[in-house]
């Protein structure tokens, strides 16, 4: 996908669901697409999962959900929900099932692709030119810091945002953590296999309401 249909679709996304401020409540957003998002301890080196799927992931109740590591940060879990929220609008296919989680390791297509939406829906152009201009020109580390705090996104994530935006006041000088994303397909069958912790534990796992 080139990325300029990614920022549109991404645009579409945040006008059908009328977008009015920042920080972007990306978890009403999930709910939206009837999408429930539970967040819970998980391996170390796991961010997150999607599962859509037509009946009830074990343990959760419903089949249609995001998880996300308690482990991690709030903004670096608001950022993995985008992600995989992303995986959905993107590269979904209504006929079959879809799994997809997100750990460290290198980006592929469609990592990068999902980052993008995340970035954009995250951080709509709209409010960050907003916010900018509203801080006039200061320093770079400064315009990183605030972005990263209105949006209740990471510095990295704010940094990647404002050089796409702004490339001329933010370079890319930091390294970004890299991420790897498995992604499976396949026809309507269980995905429950996929475990992560066990289903009496996500038994207690209440999902998240609002947010
Ligand atoms: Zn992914």
């Amino acid at each position: 996908m080139q990325t300029n249909e990614i920022i549109e679709k991404a645009e579409e996304f945040c006008k059908k669901h009328n977008l009015t401020g920042y920080p972007v409540k990306i978890v009403d957003l999930c709910l939206a697409e009837d999408i429930q998002v539970f967040e819970r301890y998980l391996p170390e080196e796991v961010s997150g999962f999607i599962v859509i799927q037509e009946e009830v992931f074990d343990g959760y109740g419903t089949g249609r959900l995001i998880v996300v590591n308690l482990a991690d940060s709030p903004r670096r879990r608001r950022f993995t929900i985008a992600h995989e929220l992303a995986h959905y609008i993107l590269h979904k296919d209504e006929n079959l099932s879809y799994y997809a989680h997100r750990d460290a390791g290198q980006n592929g297509g469609d990592e990068k692709e999902a980052n993008l939406f995340a970035s954009n829906v995250l951080m709509p152009h709209t409010f960050v030119n907003e916010c900018v201009e509203r801080l006039g020109e200061p320093p770079q580390y400064l315009l990183i810091d605030y972005v990263a705090d209105k949006f209740a996104v990471s510095k990295d994530a704010a940094q990647v945002r404002l050089s796409q935006l702004f490339p001329k006041i933010c370079r890319c000088g930091r390294k970004s953590r890299r991420f790897r994303c498995s992604l499976r397909r396949r026809r309507m069958t269980s995905l429950s296999r996929f475990s992560f912790g066990s289903p009496s534990d996500r038994g207690t796992c209440p999902p998240v309401r609002s947010g």
